[in-house]
């Protein structure tokens, strides 16, 4: 198949980005008899972007039903002091919202109700590409809410879109980078300016764009711009993370689209620094304590299931000297039925037969650490240990208090493995309404234009976890149907 796209071609919906939420746009505007092409900046065999590597969990308890929590949490950390006068206005129905509303960039309560009501559904229409869903087990030895997922994970999602696009006419094009955007012209269309592989610029009109093209997790003077100074310390989870450069959100951005999510975040997961293995966790740091590079505890390793504070502990990493972390344990780790699942690191732990020893091979100050553990160890209270529930088992009269699973640090040898915060993917993006219309700052849709997936705004504080991907097939879906209807209307 040609991968360079003929300048001045025109489309129905052009789709930017091959993730889950481009190729959910793309299959659904095709099923709508849209005329499609998804531009792509990866070569073929990389196609799919953070999507191809992820085992795509979502927090689901069934095939049809979201986790109980899953309103309640997303609602629970939407934004940071909101106005009261705000969040009587979305009380009100859509229509009612003032524009400085529609345009807040608030964890916004109309998405989350349209992505919990759109997860059953978005997964009965995923399973009609032939992916199958399961409960399989996860890297998490403690957890707060159930996964779901697909066979195959975030692979086997985009492979089967990818098929079944194909099959519906789809034009896929690789190498091909978005890097220009125009407003809907007199006629009808939007203009997509674009690389391609030769490093040409070639301008494609659609009646209809969407821009699934993920976060800035892969552009370091996004990062930093907007992460500060420890984005440095900072690395995709995986490689699909370093295609995802922020064209999508700044194009929009620049056509005057409302700013949503939290932009000075991330959802981060502990990382052993010497794998070059994707998602290479380490996250057994609740059986253990995390020290800094001076040796000093700095964080609560264990306030609760695994699941729910693996986020908030990786960034508190991050802000640590040089942005890393040890976690120091002893042998009665084995005490934790399967424990090996929470590492995914093929890097042995760091291992010595005195914390003296350990910490001279982990390069940090033997004293500091022996004083570390000594304080750790004197704080442990009596208690049952329960390994797999959490067991209030808490220090007492130390800060950071260890909330949970502390036990004295005493049986040798004892082990470390070395963490830094890992990007999964950033928070801020395009704000967009509940048809995954781009809303611009005043409120308004921008006529013709979608987004979907990570380049959108909706997230703030802690990542609810396991609904990324999900919101990709739901909203992506969305964008497809509901661009491909809009070109109906305009042609
Ligand atoms: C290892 C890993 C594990 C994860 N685990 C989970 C999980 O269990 N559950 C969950 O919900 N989420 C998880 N996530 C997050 C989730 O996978 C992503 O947030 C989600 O898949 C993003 O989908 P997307 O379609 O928005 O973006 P992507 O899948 O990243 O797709 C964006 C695409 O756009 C392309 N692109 C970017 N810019 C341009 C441009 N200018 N022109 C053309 N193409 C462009 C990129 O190359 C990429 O192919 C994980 C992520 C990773 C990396």
């Amino acid at each position: 198949m040609n991968q360079t796209p003929v300048a001045g071609s025109t489309y129905d919906v052009l789709v930017i980005g091959s993730g889950i939420a481009g190729l959910s746009s793309a299959v659904a505007a095709a099923a709508a008899g849209a005329k499609v092409v998804v531009l792509e900046r990866s070569a073929p065999e990389d196609f799919g972007g953070q999507t191809r590597w992820t085992e795509a969990y979502f927090r689901m308890k069934s095939e049809t039903e979201v986790s109980d929590d899953f309103e309640e949490l997303l609602v629970a950390n939407a934004g940071h002091h909101i106005d009261p006068n705000v969040v009587a206005a979305a009380g009100q129905a859509y229509e009612q919202w003032p524009g400085y509303v529609k345009a807040h960039g608030m964890t916004d309560p109309e998405l989350v109700s349209t992505l919990s009501g759109e997860a059953g559904p978005t997964v009965q229409w995923l399973k009609t590409f032939g992916v199958k869903f399961a409960a399989l087990p996860t890297y998490f030895v403690t957890a707060a809410a159930p996964r779901l997922m697909p066979v195959g994970g975030g692979l086997a999602l985009i492979e089967s879109l990818q098929q079944h696009a194909r099959k519906a006419g789809v034009e896929l094009r690789f190498h091909t980078t978005a890097n220009q955007l125009s407003r809907r012209d007199a006629d009808g269309f939007l203009h997509v300016g674009v690389v391609t592989e030769a490093g040409e610029g070639v301008t494609l009109k659609a009646r209809s764009v969407v821009i699934a093209s993920g976060g800035f997790e892969g552009n370091a003077e996004m990062m930093t711009h907007y992460i500060g100074s420890t984005a440095k310390f900072i690395r995709p989870v995986a490689r699909g993370g370093y295609y995802n450069k922020g064209e999508g959100i700044r194009l929009a951005l620049g056509l005057g689209a409302a700013a949503a999510g939290d932009f000075s975040s991330f959802h981060a997961e502990p990382l052993d620094p010497r794998s070059a293995q994707p998602e290479a966790l380490v996250m057994n740091f609740p059986y253990g304590i995390l020290v800094n590079r001076k040796g000093r505890r700095f964080v609560d390793e264990a306030p609760g299931p695994v699941d729910v504070n693996y986020d908030h502990i990786s960034r508190a990493i991050k802000d640590e000297p040089d942005g890393i972390a040890w976690v120091v344990f002893d042998q009665r780790i084995h005490d934790v039925p399967n424990w090996k699942r929470s590492i995914r690191t093929d890097q042995p732990a760091i291992q010595g037969e005195t914390i003296e020893e350990l910490a001279v091979l982990c390069g940090m100050p033997a004293d500091n650490l022996q004083a570390t553990v000594e304080q750790f160890n004197a704080a442990c209270g009596p208690g049952e240990f329960s390994a797999l529930q959490v067991d209030g088992l808490a220090t007492q009269g130390i800060e950071p208090r260890k909330s949970n699973w502390a036990r004295p640090i005493a049986q040798g040898p004892f082990m470390a493995y070395p963490i830094i915060a890992g990007i999964c993917f950033t928070y801020g993006g395009i704000k967009t309404n509940s048809r995954a219309q781009v809303v611009d700052c005043d409120g308004r849709t921008i006529p013709g234009l979608y987004a979907a997936g990570e380049a959108t705004g909706l997230y703030h504080q802690v990542y609810t976890g396991a609904t990324s991907v999900l919101r990709g097939a739901v909203f992506g879906r969305i964008a497809g149907e509901g661009a491909a209807a809009l070109t109906k209307e305009v042609a």
